[in-house]
C-alpha cells in the first residue's frame, strides 16, 4: 500500500502557502508523489456539496446536520478514490492531500456542542476508513493559527488576490468554533499540530515550513 499525508488547517491558517512550499521542496528533491485536493468542486461527485453550500437544503446551516453533510463530502472522496487514485495507492504511491476526512472533523465538528464531538469523531473515522474503505492517512499535519492572526492573513490574501473573504471566513465566531474543533480533533486522533504563531505573533513562512518539512521527512523515512 501507498502512503497518504494530509494537510489540514482552518481558513486563513496559511495552509495553501505551506502545502505549496512542501510540494515544491519534495519535487526539487526528486521525491515522487501525487497531489490530491478535496472537495473536488469541478466534479459531478461533489453535486450534493454544491447544493448544500448553495442553500438548496435550506439557508440555515442547521438544516443539514453534521452526519448528513459529512456524507456528502465522503461520497466525493469515494468517487475520487475509485476513479483516480486507488490503483496507484495500491501500487505504493505517495499522496499529499490538501484536506481529507479531517476537514469533516474540523468543519462539521464545529457545528456541535464540544461534549458531542468525540462521539462524532469516532463515528467519522469508522465510517470513512472502516465502512467505506478509504485509505487512512499515515500522517495528518494541522496548521493551527490564532484567530486574530487569521484575520491578518485573510486581509493579506484579499490584497494579494484582489478577492474578498467569503461569509464563512468573515464570521469570527465560526472560525473560533472551527479552531476549537480542530484542536479537539487533533488530540483525539493524534494529529501533528504545527503552530503558526509564537508568543502571540506570526512565525515566518520559512520557519513554519522547516517544521512541517521535518515532520514529513520523518514520516517518509519511517
Ligand atoms: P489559507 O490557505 O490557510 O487560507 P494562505 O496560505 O492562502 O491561507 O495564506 C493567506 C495569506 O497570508 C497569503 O497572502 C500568504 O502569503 C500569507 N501568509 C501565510 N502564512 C504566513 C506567515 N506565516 N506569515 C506571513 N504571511 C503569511
Amino acid at each position: 500500500m501507498g502512503k497518504l499525508i494530509v494537510f489540514e488547517g482552518t481558513d486563513g491558517s496559511g495552509k495553501s502557502t505551506q502545502f505549496s512550499l512542501l510540494t515544491k521542496r519534495l519535487e526539487e528533491e526528486g521525491v515522487g508523489f501525487r497531489r490530491l485536493r478535496f472537495p473536488r468542486y469541478a466534479e459531478e461527485s461533489s453535486a450534493l456539496i454544491r447544493m448544500y453550500l448553495g442553500g438548496a437544503f435550506g439557508s440555515d446551516p442547521e438544516s443539514v446536520n453534521a452526519y448528513m453533510a459529512s456524507s456528502f463530502y465522503a461520497v466525493d472522496r469515494c468517487a475520487s478514490y475509485l476513479q483516480d487514485w486507488k490503483a496507484d495507492y495500491e501500487k505504493g504511491c505517495l499522496f499529499l492531500a490538501d484536506r481529507y476526512t479531517t476537514s469533516n472533523a474540523v468543519h462539521q465538528g464545529s457545528k456541535m456542542e464540544p461534549r458531542e464531538r468525540e462521539a462524532y469523531y469516532g463515528w467519522l473515522y469508522d465510517y470513512e476508513y472502516g465502512k467505506l474503505g478509504l485509505p487512512k492517512p499515515d500522517l495528518v499535519i494541522l496548521l493551527d493559527m490564532p484567530i486574530e492572526l487569521t484575520r491578518q492573513l485573510m486581509r493579506k490574501r484579499e490584497a494579494d488576490t484582489n478577492t474578498k473573504a467569503d461569509i464563512h471566513e468573515q464570521d469570527l465566531s465560526y472560525l473560533e468554533q472551527c479552531r476549537a474543533s480542530a484542536k479537539t480533533a487533533a488530540a483525539f486522533y493524534g494529529w501533528q499540530v504545527v503552530s503558526g504563531a509564537k508568543d502571540g505573533a506570526l512565525r515566518s513562512i520559512e520557519e513554519i515550513h522547516e517544521e512541517v518539512y521535518a515532520i514529513v521527512k520523518k514520516c517518509l523515512e519511517g
